[in-house]
């Protein structure tokens, strides 16, 4: 059974659930009022994003929250500082823990999330996997597709052209 994306997950019901159980969560999410992403942003305009959740114990006992994040970001490009847009799909299998200690016993395939209490604020963490899906170098596919900053450079030089420039016989003088 799925439930409506709800704003915060209760994770205290896992304590007495069984092994192999869990609640299946789907719905949109809008990024506008993510702080910290929207500072990795070229703006905040794009659709919302698709998410799927599942919060259970998995056959080994361990509290767990899986998803799925569809969507597209609207990141600046950094060949020619025009905005690009990013197809985002992520998924990610995270494993509920208390403690350090806890996050250390941790299986292959698990990345801990410390829990400071029973509450998942939803936005939170698709927040969080979203600056973990983000590109550090983030440029239109194509070349051809930028607007170069060497074709400005162009521009510029046929208007200083139109005036004296003192590094003008400087860089012929250097050339020779
Ligand atoms: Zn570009």
């Amino acid at each position: 059974m799925r439930d409506r994306l709800p704003d915060t997950i209760d994770a205290a019901f896992l304590a007495s659930s069984g092994k192999g159980t869990g609640r299946e969560y789907c719905g949109d999410l809008s990024i506008v009022g993510m702080q910290r992403l929207a500072a990795s942003l070229a703006d905040t305009d794009a659709p919302d994003l698709q998410v799927r959740l599942h919060i259970g114990r998995d056959a080994g006992g361990v509290q767990c929250l899986e998803g799925e994040i569809q969507g597209v970001l609207h990141l600046t490009c950094q060949r020619c500082l025009g905005r690009v847009e990013f197809p985002v799909q992520r998924t990610f299998r995270l494993a509920l823990v208390h403690s350090e200690a806890e996050a250390d016993r941790l299986t292959d395939g698990y990345e801990p999330l410390l829990l400071e209490d029973e509450r998942l604020v939803v936005r939170e963490v698709v927040e969080d996997e979203l600056l973990l899906a983000l590109p550090d170098f983030p440029q239109h596919s194509e070349a051809e597709t930028c607007t170069l900053p060497e074709y400005r450079d162009d521009q510029e030089t046929v208007t200083v052209d139109e005036k004296p420039n003192p590094f003008a016989a400087l860089a012929s003088l250097k050339r020779n």
